[in-house]
C-alpha cells in the first residue's frame, strides 16, 4: 500500500507520516528530505534545485519523477511506503500511477489530505525545529513540543536545526504553490476514489482518523 500524504506545509504530513510509518512498518519517504539531502551533498540534482527550494517554489515534475522512480526501485518499498510530499501535482500523481502499473506493482494508492487553518500553519512553521540526524528526523516546535534540552533532540541527542525555507516569507510562497497545485491533484484523487480528508489540527485525532479509514478498508 502506498499512502500519499497531501497537505500545505506545516499541516503535519511529516510528523503523521513518521508515526503511521512506524505503526504500519512501511518506509517513510519524504521527498523534501531527499531533495535537501541532494542539496547538502552538492549533487547535480542538488545544484539544479537549491534556488527553487529556497524560494519556496516547486521543483519541476520531470526531475521529481526521476528522483522518485529511482527510489521506488529499492526493495524496502516493494510492499508500499508512506509518500510524504509526493505527489504534489496532478501530473506527478498520474505518472506515479502509470509507473506502478509499468512495474506490475499490486500495491494500491490511498491519498490523505491534511487540513489545518492557515494561521495555525504559520505558527507551526516559524517555530519548527528538525533533528539534523536524517535517520531520526524528529520534528519539534518551540511552542507546542519543546525538546527537553534546548537545541538537542530528545531521541538521538543530535543538534536541532531550522530549515532555511521555514521562514514566514518563504512559507507564504509555499502556501501559494500548494493552493495553486493541490486543486487538480485533489480532484484527481477524488475522481479515482482514493481521497480521504483529515483534520490535522490535533495530531492524535488525525492519526486515529487515518487508522479508522485503514481499518474500514481491511473490513471491506
Ligand atoms: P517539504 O519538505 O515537503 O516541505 O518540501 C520542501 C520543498 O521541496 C518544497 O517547498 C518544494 O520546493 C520541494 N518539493 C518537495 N516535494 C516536491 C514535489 N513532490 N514536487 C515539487 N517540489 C517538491
Amino acid at each position: 500500500m502506498y499512502l500519499v500524504m497531501i497537505g500545505a506545509p506545516g499541516a503535519g504530513k511529516g510528523t503523521i507520516g513518521k508515526i503511521i510509518s512506524n505503526e504500519l512498518c512501511l518506509k517513510h519517504i519524504s521527498m523534501g528530505d531527499i531533495l535537501r539531502e541532494n542539496i547538502k551533498n552538492e549533487t547535480e540534482i542538488g545544484k539544479k534545485i537549491q534556488d527553487v527550494i529556497e524560494k519556496g517554489l516547486l521543483v519541476n515534475d520531470d526531475l521529481i519523477m526521476e528522483v522518485i522512480k529511482e527510489r521506488l526501485t529499492k526493495p524496502d518499498v516493494s510492499k508500499g511506503a508512506i509518500l510524504d510530499g509526493f505527489p504534489r501535482t496532478e501530473v506527478q500523481a498520474k505518472v506515479l500511477q502509470k509507473h506502478l502499473e509499468d512495474i506490475n506493482s499490486t500495491q494500491e494508492v490511498m491519498a490523505f489530505e491534511f487540513v489545518v487553518p492557515e494561521e495555525e500553519i504559520i505558527i507551526r512553521i516559524v517555530n519548527r525545529l528538525n533533528c539534523s540526524n536524517k535517520e531520526c528526523g524528529e520534528i519539534y516546535n518551540l511552542k507546542t513540543k519543546q525538546p527537553k534540552q534546548e537545541g538537542i533532540c530528545d531521541i538521538c541527542g543530535s543538534k536541532l536545526i531550522k530549515r532555511e525555507d521555514d521562514t514566514e516569507e518563504v512559507v507564504k510562497n509555499r502556501l501559494k504553490q500548494y493552493h495553486e497545485n493541490s486543486k487538480d491533484l485533489l480532484e484527481y484523487y477524488t475522481n479515482t476514489n482514493k481521497l480521504h480528508t483529515i483534520n490535522s489540527s490535533n495530531l492524535e485525532i488525525a492519526i486515529d482518523a487515518i487508522k479508522e479509514v485503514l481499518n474500514k478498508k481491511e473490513v471491506n
